[in-house]
């Protein structure tokens, strides 16, 4: 594909960064330049909020049908340019061809289930307990938005923001990650193309992500701020939202314990465990990040899923037969590659993978560690890569401890076939997400979202479109 959109889409208008710098867009299996994309400075940011402030009357005021429908024109679209859309991904991220797919398709779903929820936005009438008024409530637009994306599903991470955005009747400015620019670059071409007015979204694409979000949030014409990435710079922007009281919604980091007890279907915990680890090669907050197995399965269990992963084909993702792809940078390779050096040192033992290869790309192989030691690095720090540590536990009261003994919470899974010991995990797990006998909770009709230092606000489901409503009260007497 050589005909990358490689300018700020601003006002309707594609644009060169106002200096004419760019930057360098790499692939992540050579290393080679896929691109060179406008490098937005403060200016352009401005710019780009402009654009969005000037239409946020507008677009607050337009039928909540015809808001639906361009909606679901981009739902059509999208889904219509599926193979265009995977392979982008794929070259700017990395991940395998038909992974790539299955994002375009789980991110298209958000348009649809956001169209539909645009004629769903309304408000209340109720007589007050003492019966001398009457409460009325409307909702409203949150107003401009800034969305800050991450590079690990550069279209769907998008949508969740973009599709109540647009049903709420909010207009924005995007800025997504450094890593993969392109693949929000081609859906603002598409939203264009549905019908979304010039100006309701803005894309400025930036090396400087900290200069552009100072310069966005700093301005107080911008009400409201979402995010997904990691909890150290959720920390920054949630700081920097203070000076203008702008709403935030914070879909940071994760820590997620997959639970495996005594009485579990094992196959299915495998095949559970393959996919809430291996999906986007381990690179997603909602990543099975600890393996906690009862002691009395816990040998069985690393060994077979040493066997299923070890037989995973790791290569360029736009290949056949790969089913796993390289990770986004040499920082990742370098980190996880340090975390399972700790954790053997710690004494772990290595069932599969466990070394990078040589050469170029940011390869690591599939790994399964048994016998981690519950308290090693690896099983407190976010990995972010293809490595599941496995640590045994006895009881349910220790698994349930152990599980909930990090800062993060934003999904766990269990696997069990008892129903009161599932609804007591549901209980008393504390994250904001439970997978019960599945490895995926993705959904976009679902509401996704963590607590402690995983965030707030829940992206997807009915409350997904909560995140841009304002309520006004307006109180009358009694008739
Ligand atoms: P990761 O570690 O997964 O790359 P980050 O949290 O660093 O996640 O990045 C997620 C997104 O946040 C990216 O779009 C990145 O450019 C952006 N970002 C990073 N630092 C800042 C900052 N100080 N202000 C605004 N955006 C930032």
């Amino acid at each position: 594909m050589s005909d990358f959109k490689d300018l700020l889409f601003i006002g309707g208008e594609w644009r060169a960064a106002a200096d004419g710098t760019t930057f360098d867009v790499l692939d992540p299996a050579d290393e080679s330049v896929l691109a060179k994309v406008a490098d937005a400075g403060e200016g352009d940011a401005i710019a780009a909020l402009d654009a969005a402030v000037t239409a946020q009357a507008g677009w607050a005021a337009t039928a909540p049908r015809e808001r639906g429908e361009i909606l679901r024109a981009a739902y059509e679209l999208v889904v219509d340019r599926t193979d265009d859309l995977a392979r982008l991904i794929s070259l700017e991220m990395g991940k395998p061809l038909a992974e790539a797919a299955g994002e375009v398709a789980y991110g298209a779903e958000f348009l649809r289930w956001f169209a539909e929820e645009a004629v769903r936005i309304h408000g209340r009438w109720m007589t007050a307990p003492d019966g001398r008024s009457r409460l009325l409530t409307l909702k409203k637009p949150v107003g401009p938005c800034l969305f800050v994306t991450p590079w690990n599903f550069p279209l769907a991470m998008g949508t969740r923001k973009i599709g109540p955005a647009l049903a709420a009747g909010c207009t924005m400015v995007v800025k997504p990650a450094e890593q993969t620019p392109l693949t929000m670059l081609e859906l603002a071409g598409i939203l264009a193309e549905a019908g979304v007015p010039a100006g309701v979204l803005n894309v400025v694409t930036t090396s400087s992500s900290s200069e552009v979000g100072k310069a966005i949030m700093g301005d107080d014409r911008l009400r409201k701020v979402s995010f997904t990435g990691s909890t150290e710079v959720g920390k920054i922007l949630v700081r920097q939202s203070a000076d203008n009281l702008q709403r935030v919604s914070m879909e940071l980091g994760g820590n997620a314990p997959f639970l495996v007890f005594e009485d579990a279907d094992l196959d299915a915990a495998v095949d559970g465990a393959m996919i809430a680890k291996m999906r986007n090669m381990g690179e997603a907050c909602t990543s099975a990040n600890r393996f906690l197995v009862h002691s009395s399965i816990a040998e069985e269990f690393a060994s077979r899923l040493g066997e299923r992963m070890a037989a995973l084909t790791v290569g360029r993702g736009q290949d056949d037969g790969v089913d796993v792809g390289p990770l986004i940078d040499t920082d990742a390779v370098e980190s996880v590659g340090q975390l399972v050096t700790d954790a053997v040192h710690d004494g772990a033992r290595v069932v599969c993978g466990g070394e990078a290869p040589t050469g170029a790309g940011y390869f690591y192989p599939p790994t399964v560690l048994a016998d981690v030691p519950a308290g090693a690095q690896i099983n407190t720090v976010e990995i972010f890569g293809p490595v599941a540590p496995v640590t045994s536990f006895e009881t349910e009261q220790d698994a349930v401890a152990a599980a909930n003994a990090t800062e993060y919470g934003l999904v766990a899974y269990a696997y069990t076939r008892d129903l009161d010991r599932s609804l007591r995990l549901a209980e008393f797990l504390d994250f904001g997400m439970v997978g019960m006998n599945t490895g995926l909770v993705s959904n976009p009709a679902a509401p996704f979202g963590g607590v402690k230092a995983s965030g707030f606000g829940r992206e997807g489901g009915f409350e997904g479109i909560e995140e841009y409503l304002e309520t006004t009260y307006v109180a009358l007497p009694a008739g």
